[in-house]
C-alpha cells in the first residue's frame, strides 16, 4: 500500500504520462505531412497543368448550361481527362429528373429608331427566341404589384418590354479586384450566434417566386413581343449579369423572349421612352430547347486506396454554370483546381490509404441537384415532396422534408473538400460548426501560412455543393477564397471568361486541395463527425391570395435565393 504523498507522486507521474503520451499522440495524428507537401507544392508550382486544364474546358467546351449539349460533353471531356491522368474508374453517373435543355445559338439586338445603334444584350437562359428578326415599338413596364399588371392589360401585344426600375450607374469608388485584409480575415474567425428561423423571410422568398411566375404568365397572355431587363450592379461597363427567365422544367419554361441588357444601352432607351418618343428595336434571337434532357450526369473518378480502401475521401466542384460566358470563375475555377489536385497526387505516385474519388457535379446553378442526388443515391435521403410543382426535386438539405435516413455508405466516407467561390487563392476553409476538426486543420495548414493561408472559422458558408454532404452527416468543407472580382465582375456575366482566371491563385488552390485531401486519406482515423441536423416543422402551404408583401424591385432578384454573403461585413 502506498502513502498518501506517494500516491499522490504517483498519480501525478500516471496524470503526467497520460498527458505527454496523448498530447503526442494527437500532435502524431494531426501532423502535417512535410514530405508529401514538398513534393506537392514542386509539381504543383513548377510542373502545373492546371491552365491548360483551363483552356481545355473553358475555351474547347465553353459554356455548360444544365441540360446543354455542352454539359454533357464536358461530363465526357473530364472523365476522359481523369482517365488521363491515371484515375480508375471514371465514370458518368446519371441523376434524374432534371428537365429542358437549353442554347442561345444567334442574339442580335438594335435600335433601329429614332437612330440607329447596336446593343449590348443576351438571352436569357430557358427563355424562347423570336421568330426570325422581328421589330416592335418599346413600351416602359414597371410591375411591382398585381394591381400594377391589371394598368397594363390589353396594350402590351406586339410590344417590347422594356422591364424593370432605372438602372443606376456610377463610376466604382472602390478597386472591382479586392483580397482579403486580416481586419476582414480577423473579422471572419468570430463566429456569429444564429439568429432564429425566419419564418418570414423563407415565405417572402416564396411569394416573390410565385408573385414572377403570376408575371411570366401575364406577358404569355398579353401576346408581349419580347421582355428586356437590365444587368445588376452600378458597376456596368459592358459586364452584363445573364441568370435564367423562369424555370427549367417541362412544361414550365417561359413562353416569351427575355433579355437582359446592358444598363448603358437601357438606360439609353428609357431616357427616349420618358421625353415621350417613341423607340423601335430590331431582335433576332434564336434558343433551342432539348426535350431530352430529363437526365444528366456527375462525373465521377477515382484514386484507388491502400489498407483502408473501402473508405473515401471525397473533393468536388459543381461543373455547371452560366451561359453567357464560360463559366471560368463559376465554377471552372473549382473544377480545374480539383482535377490539377487528383492529377498532382497520380503524377507523384503517392499511394493513399484511403480511395480519393472525386465528383464533378452538374445541376447546382439550379439548386445544388447533381450533387444532392449523388447523395441521396449514395448517403442518405429525406422523405420526397408531396408538392406537385416540387415533385421530383432532391430534399436532401431541405430540412423541412423530414428526417434523414441514411446508408451503409455514408459511414464509410471520412470528409468531402469543395471549391467554389471563384478564382481567389485560398485563405482559410469553413470548419461548419465542427470543433472537433480544428486541431487538425490547424496542423495541416501550418505549412501554408507563406501562401496566405492562416484562417479557420467555426461559421459555415452556404450556396454550394459541400451542404449536400453536411446535410447527410458527412463532415464538408468549403474554403475561405480571396474574391478577386467575384462579385464585380465575374460572378454569372458574359465576363466569366478564361481571362479573368489567375494562374497564381489557383496553383496555390490545386496545392493547397491536394495536400489536404491526401492527408485526409492518410490519417490513422476518419475525420470526426458533428450530429446530422435534426428535422424542422414543414410550412403550411402558400395560401393562393398570399402575394409580395413589399413591392419588388427587378426581375432579376426571381430565382433561387442570393448565395450567403461570403464576405464579413466591413
Ligand atoms: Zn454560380
Amino acid at each position: 500500500m502506498m502513502t498518501f504523498s506517494r500516491r499522490l507522486a504517483a498519480l501525478l507521474l500516471c496524470a503526467f504520462c497520460v498527458f505527454t503520451i496523448s498530447g503526442s499522440i494527437a500532435q502524431e495524428k494531426d501532423k502535417a505531412d512535410l514530405d508529401a507537401i514538398t513534393r506537392i507544392r514542386y509539381e504543383g508550382f513548377h510542373d502545373s497543368k492546371i491552365m491548360e486544364i483551363a483552356s481545355g474546358l473553358m475555351d474547347g467546351i465553353g459554356p455548360r448550361l444544365t441540360g446543354s449539349p455542352n454539359m454533357k460533353r464536358a461530363n465526357e471531356w473530364t472523365r476522359d481527362k481523369l482517365t488521363e491522368f491515371g484515375l480508375v474508374n471514371a465514370h458518368l453517373e446519371p441523376w434524374s429528373p432534371f428537365g429542358r435543355g437549353w442554347t442561345n445559338e444567334y442574339v442580335n439586338v438594335r435600335m433601329v429608331s429614332p437612330d440607329v445603334a447596336p446593343l449590348l444584350a443576351y438571352a436569357k437562359a430557358w427563355t424562347p427566341g423570336t421568330d426570325g428578326s422581328v421589330r416592335g415599338k418599346v413600351v416602359r413596364v414597371n410591375i411591382h404589384t398585381p394591381q400594377d399588371m391589371a394598368r397594363y392589360k390589353g396594350k402590351l401585344a406586339g410590344k417590347i418590354v422594356l422591364f424593370g426600375d432605372d438602372a443606376e450607374i456610377k463610376p466604382s469608388e472602390s478597386p472591382l479586384m479586392e483580397r482579403f485584409t486580416d481586419k476582414l480575415l480577423y473579422d471572419l474567425e468570430q463566429y456569429r450566434v444564429p439568429a432564429e428561423r425566419d419564418v418570414n423571410r423563407f415565405r417572402e422568398f416564396q411569394r416573390r417566386a410565385r408573385f414572377f411566375r403570376q408575371v411570366n404568365k401575364f406577358f404569355d397572355e398579353e401576346k408581349v413581343l419580347a421582355v428586356i431587363d437590365h444587368s445588376r450592379g452600378f458597376i456596368g461597363g459592358g459586364t452584363v449579369f445573364v441568370q435564367s427567365g423562369g424555370s427549367y422544367k417541362t412544361g414550365q419554361t417561359a413562353g416569351t423572349p427575355q433579355l437582359t441588357m446592358a444598363q448603358e444601352h437601357w438606360n439609353r432607351i428609357a431616357r427616349i421612352l420618358a421625353e415621350k418618343q417613341d423607340v423601335e428595336l430590331e431582335l433576332n434571337v434564336k434558343n433551342n430547347f432539348y426535350d431530352g434532357a430529363t437526365t444528366q450526369w456527375d462525373t465521377i473518378a477515382e484514386i484507388p486506396g491502400g489498407d483502408k480502401k473501402d473508405e473515401v475521401v471525397m473533393l468536388g466542384a459543381h461543373l455547371d454554370s452560366w451561359h453567357t460566358g464560360t463559366g471560368a470563375t463559376d465554377n471552372g475555377a473549382g473544377t480545374v483546381v480539383m482535377m490539377e489536385a487528383v492529377r498532382i497526387i497520380k503524377a507523384l505516385g503517392l499511394k493513399p490509404r484511403r480511395t480519393i474519388r472525386i465528383g464533378l457535379w452538374s445541376g447546382e446553378e439550379q439548386g445544388l441537384l447533381g450533387s444532392q442526388w449523388y447523395v441521396a443515391n449514395h448517403f442518405g435521403t429525406r422523405p420526397p415532396y408531396t408538392d406537385p410543382d416540387r415533385k421530383g426535386d432532391p430534399t436532401v438539405i431541405r430540412r423541412d422534408a423530414g428526417p434523414m435516413t441514411t446508408k451503409p455508405e455514408q459511414a464509410k466516407v471520412s470528409a468531402y473538400f469543395n471549391v467554389d467561390n471563384g478564382t481567389g487563392k485560398i485563405r482559410g476553409i469553413y470548419m461548419q460548426e465542427n470543433a472537433a476538426v480544428q486541431p487538425i486543420f490547424e496542423a495541416w495548414m501550418k505549412p501554408f501560412s507563406d501562401l496566405g493561408m492562416n484562417t479557420l472559422t467555426m461559421r459555415n458558408t452556404g450556396g454550394t455543393d459541400h451542404l449536400s454532404f453536411d446535410a447527410a452527416g458527412i463532415p464538408g468543407f468549403q474554403f475561405i477564397q480571396d474574391p478577386v472580382e467575384y462579385d464585380t465582375r465575374t460572378h454569372h456575366s458574359n465576363m466569366d471568361v478564361y481571362d479573368r482566371l489567375q494562374p497564381e491563385d489557383l496553383k496555390q488552390a490545386a496545392v493547397i486541395v491536394a495536400s489536404f485531401v491526401y492527408m485526409a486519406a492518410q490519417r490513422d482515423q476518419m475525420f470526426p463527425r458533428k450530429p446530422i441536423e435534426k428535422e424542422i416543422a414543414p410550412l403550411p402551404p402558400l395560401e393562393d391570395e398570399e402575394r409580395p408583401s413589399s413591392p419588388v424591385a427587378t426581375p432579376a432578384a426571381a430565382g433561387r435565393p442570393q448565395r450567403p454573403q461570403q464576405r464579413p461585413p466591413n
